[in-house]
């Protein structure tokens, strides 16, 4: 392999099934994941089956130990917290970056920090119609450059991802990401495995000049803290470490489970990690920003 360490972003469906099938392949992999194991993860992401979700437990850092089981001779380094433009400075560390989360978001993320270093890529995704991989390299196309016409149109993200792809659609990723990190399949190539005919494309791609993010046009990230709304609630970072103590108090009820705060009420529930990262499930968008408001005015 040309590339001897690895950072992965995401070890939800897709992340985890290349993470098991990577032994071998590197010295050293990160694992970034603010997430914690759910109990729909279960069945759907076969490397979660033996955790045990009725407390949290990261999916990092549940990912990490694992690993570090099955593999003595590669460093799993667990961050376990979503990631932001704050993180940046962990791209150094690493050969090449793996994006596998699942929403638009974070991905304009990796790729804003990707393309500013020149810092190689790959991005694989699910949609409930194909898995598609598309890989960067200094100078070729970037993510922006070729999505940058269909943002906000292509469906994709936790709703999408009930359940793993198929065999054959994971042996055409690992085969593509495999040519990659040997140095045989060129940055800027797009390939896609349709998951209901098993058609394979594979095709280059070009830099389109008024991208926003890696043209000469100026390209501003949103700084409002919100990851992801989707079906498993609402996912918002602060970008900072706090004190779950001084939360407790605040939150009439809550309990401090290991590093995470748990508040519920209602049915609704929120958790806190010390990382600053929320997950409010059954609240509105307006409902989080309200309670966000009331305990950081
Ligand atoms: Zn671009």
């Amino acid at each position: 392999m040309v590339y001897k360490s690895i950072l992965l972003i995401g070890v939800g469906a897709l992340g985890s099934a290349f993470l098991q099938n990577s032994i071998g392949m590197f010295d050293k992999v990160g694992i970034f994941d603010g997430d914690v194991v759910a109990k729909s993860n279960l069945s759907t992401q076969p490397f979660y089956a033996d955790c045990d979700p009725s407390f949290p437990v990261s999916k990092a850092g549940f990912a990490a130990d694992k690993m570090r089981g099955i593999d003595k001779n590669t460093e799993y380094i667990p961050y376990e917290k979503y990631f932001t433009d704050e993180d940046f400075e962990i791209f150094s560390q690493y050969d090449v970056i793996a994006d596998f989360t699942d929403n638009l978001r974070s991905r304009l993320v990796i790729n804003d920090g990707c393309t500013k270093r020149g810092k190689p890529a790959i991005f694989s995704s699910l949609n409930d119609r194909e898995l598609s991989i598309f890989f960067y390299g200094e100078d070729s196309a970037c993510f922006n450059c070729i999505f940058r016409n269909s943002i906000g149109k292509a469906k994709e993200g936790c709703e999408a991802m009930l359940s793993l792809p198929g065999k054959n659609a994971m042996s055409f990723m690992m085969e593509k990401i495999s040519l990659f990190l040997s140095g045989n399949l060129e940055p800027g190539s797009f390939c896609a495995f349709n998951l209901s005919n098993g058609n394979e494309i594979q095709t280059e791609t070009m830099k389109d000049l008024e991208c926003e993010t890696c043209s000469l046009h100026s390209f501003k990230l949103e700084r409002d803290g919100f990851i992801q709304v989707c079906s498993s609630g609402i996912k918002f970072s602060l970008h900072k470490q706090i004190p779950l103590y001084g939360l407790k108090d605040k939150l009439n009820g809550s309990r401090l489970i290991d590093n995470y705060l748990l508040y519920g009420k209602n049915g609704m529930s929120v958790l806190v990690s010390e990382n600053g990262d929320f997950l409010f499930t059954n609240y509105s968008r307006k409902q989080a920003e309200e309670l966000l408001a009331s305990l950081f005015p």
